[in-house]
């Protein structure tokens, strides 16, 4: 049970900065965005003369972290792929491609739904499931909500073309994520087609493929003749395969929403994927703040299902409202107990004033408990030149030592952008700004994702900031 500073000081009532300054004196360097343990927050709230009031808060929520299966109960599941990549190389046409080998398709003539994710069913019978929305910014707002649905990323690279900078923002994404990557490169019918190019051109960002003796897999496709896309299924169960994924498939089920709509007709609609056990028709549950009870379930090829079961993407009908991307949908057993989780979810979202503190701070403190992990400090870097991102980024490299190393996510040149800001927002790392300042949808995001900015005119005044940040974190009795 983790908080932030700025958060704890928001129910008390009380300023951030007095919470920093307590803090301090008790030899805790912290600034408002870093979260603390139950036990700190503890000793400030006596601190401040203020009653503690522990609502355990899975005395009323749902907390699916603490329920783990039994390892005897799990089975193997399908892998879930994103595709992603620069705009205009192909990545649509392939994922249409893919669909188009669907054996099930092809047996039933079954009319595609579009609902944000499909099955295929292998030649071989296996299953592969598909997020239908391409590109990186919905992997990454999914994973910003906590949902970390993708097990596989397709790096779609076309292969008349090379590297563009949406190509390099999907491989920093997915390298973030920690999520293996297969490269495709596609439009292999062309004249133009020179896959080695790409092959040498992603050695410059640490992805060595296959065919350069690396352990990446990539294969050669063509969405417009069908060509490799066998290969292409191959690598991915064989990854699937090598990853071991598992889910038990006997127990009420929890699911993530991938996209929801509101019908005029149907009413509330979202399309979930099962992460666990299986949805039933019939299933009360809550999503988000919203309760409901699942009154039909359709497939992607518009067909009626009783049953759901792990990496089955099915569109729900019966939910009491529109619920959000990311939310998590579980099943509970009373609409009593249903009504009341979603009741208590919609007043803390009223009353929450801050967002829930970056997974990666999260896990320095963590890592900070066991002291034998290397501790990852994750930072994104722009610069108004190359030549400055350069010497940036060698120096902050090295400010590593061996129990906290800092991992250059993303680094470019130019204004902040949006997908800085998300990157950073998912890993909870700052923004650094060395003579550039964000754009102006940039700035929105980063004030709605409380993301921490830095901005530097000298780089010596860059590094030591960071080091004594990174010196904060590790604790003041180093
Ligand atoms: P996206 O923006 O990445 O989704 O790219 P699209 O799938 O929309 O494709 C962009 C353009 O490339 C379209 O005109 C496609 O017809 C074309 N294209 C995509 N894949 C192939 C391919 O394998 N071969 C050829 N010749 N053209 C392709």
């Amino acid at each position: 049970e983790a908080i932030t500073v700025q958060e704890l000081a928001n129910r008390m009532a009380e300023k951030g900065a007095d919470l920093v300054k307590a803090l301090f004196k008790m030899g805790m360097m912290v600034t408002v965005n870093q979260t603390i343990d139950q036990d700190t927050a503890e000793l400030l709230v006596e601190e401040f003369g203020h009653n503690i009031n522990r609502v355990s808060e899975s005395d009323v929520d749902i907390d699916t972290a603490e329920d783990v299966d039994a390892p005897e109960t799990l089975q193997t599941r399908p892998p879930v792929v994103t595709i992603m990549g620069h705009v205009d190389h192909g990545k649509t046409s392939l994922l249409d491609a893919l669909r188009g080998t669907d054996v099930v398709r092809g047996e039933a003539g079954g009319i595609t739904q579009h609902i944000g994710a499909y099955q295929i069913k292998t030649k071989g019978g296996e299953l592969i499931t598909f997020l239908d929305t391409p590109g990186h910014e919905a992997f990454t707002e999914m994973r910003q909500r906590g949902a970390n649905v993708t097990d596989i990323v397709i790096l779609v690279v076309a292969g008349d073309d090379g590297l563009m900078p949406q190509t390099i923002e999907a491989i920093n994404h997915t390298k973030a994520a920690g999520v293996p990557m297969i490269v495709a490169i596609t439009k292999a019918d062309k004249p133009e087609f020179t896959p080695q190019k790409i092959r040498e051109r992603l050695l410059e960002h640490e992805i060595i493929v296959e065919a350069m003796s690396g352990d990446v897999q990539d294969v050669e496709v063509s969405a417009k003749t069908g060509a490799g896309l066998d290969q292409l299924i191959e690598k991915i169960l064989l990854q699937a395969e090598l990853m071991e994924l598992k889910a038990n498939p006997d127990r009420a089920a929890d699911a993530t929403v991938i996209e929801a709509k509101l019908d005029k007709g149907k009413g509330p609609l979202a399309t979930v994927l099962i992460n666990r056990g299986t949805l039933k028709v019939g299933d009360i549950l809550v999503v988000g703040t919203h309760s409901g009870r699942v009154r039909a379930m359709l497939d992607d090829k518009g067909r009626q299902v009783k049953t759901a079961p792990p990496s089955l993407p099915v569109e729900v009908l019966g939910i009491g409202g529109v619920p959000m991307a990311g939310d998590t949908l579980t099943v509970v057993e009373s609409e009593v107990r249903a009504r009341e989780v979603a009741g208590y979810r919609q007043e803390k979202a009223t009353a929450k004033r801050t967002t829930t503190a970056p997974a990666t701070i999260e896990n320095m403190f963590s890592a900070l408990k066991a002291k034998t992990d290397v501790i990852e400090y994750p930072v994104v870097v722009r610069s108004d030149v190359q030549g400055s991102t350069e010497a940036i980024v060698n120096a902050l490299n090295k400010l590593s030592n061996d129990e906290i190393k800092v991992k250059v996510l993303q680094s470019g040149v130019g204004a902040i952008t949006e997908s800085d800001v998300s990157l950073a927002a998912a890993s909870g790392a700052p923004i650094i700004g060395f003579h550039v300042r964000p754009n102006a949808k940039a700035r929105e995001l980063i004030e709605r994702q409380k993301v921490k900015m830095k901005y530097f005119d000298v780089i010596y005044h860059l590094t030591d900031e960071i080091a004594k940040e990174m010196a904060g974190i590790w604790g003041p009795e180093r």
